[in-house]
């Protein structure tokens, strides 16, 4: 059984002091990091795969994505441009530390490191699920941020794939707490272990 880590969207705008902040992201940040340093996980893991939100400039919505004033349900302050600080990974983490970074939502809103309109910033026409396949990965592993919106995204369609699947709640972020509870009860119906 061959394994990966997708570590998705640990960027500066999620964690606290960004325009789209979540409590407890740059924590996450530290600890992601603690364990990509650790002899456990180089032996765990084939793969070490990051997801980063990549949008157009300010002056584009992003297929609506992004409002002036939005109800961080469907629509978000304008966040993760690419190339901007905002959109770069949250210290201590740095692009040296994962095999393939996935870039998602440019010009249009994907929660998912298996959307359509992801790819890989090297090989830009290579996919998630391209990637995963050639490396004959079975299981992932999914940690980052946010829980209730990207992390849970990208496990859902890590599922569709036929992937076995966790997510490592207690290295996720939650934008809106209230969702917790369902998110989580989303995961489990899909039979994607949800650990603590
Ligand atoms: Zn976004």
């Amino acid at each position: 059984m061959k394994k990966a880590l997708i570590v998705v969207d640990v960027q500066n705008d999620f964690v606290e002091g960004g325009s789209l902040e979540c409590k407890g992201g740059k924590e996450v940040a530290k600890n992601i990091k603690r364990m990509l340093d650790s002899d456990k996980l180089k032996n765990e893991y084939s793969l070490i795969i990051s997801t980063q939100d990549w949008h157009k400039g300010d002056r584009h919505s992003n297929g609506g994505h992004i409002s002036a004033s939005p109800d961080y349900i469907d629509t978000w302050p304008t966040h993760c441009i690419a190339n901007t600080k905002g959109a770069d990974f949250a210290e201590p983490l740095i692009a040296t530390d994962f095999d393939h970074l996935m870039l998602k939502g440019y010009g249009s809103p994907s929660y998912s490191g298996f959307s359509k309109n992801a790819y890989e910033k090297e090989n830009k026409s290579l996919s998630l699920q391209e990637i995963l396949k050639t490396e004959n990965i079975t299981s992932v592993d999914i940690v980052g941020i946010a829980f209730d919106y990207c992390v849970a995204q990208t496990a859902k369609d890590a599922s569709k794939e036929g992937l076995n699947v966790r997510v490592l709640k207690y290295l996720t972020a939650t934008i809106n707490q209230e969702n917790e509870n369902l998110i989580r009860n989303e995961l489990t119906d899909l039979e994607i272990e949800v650990i603590d």
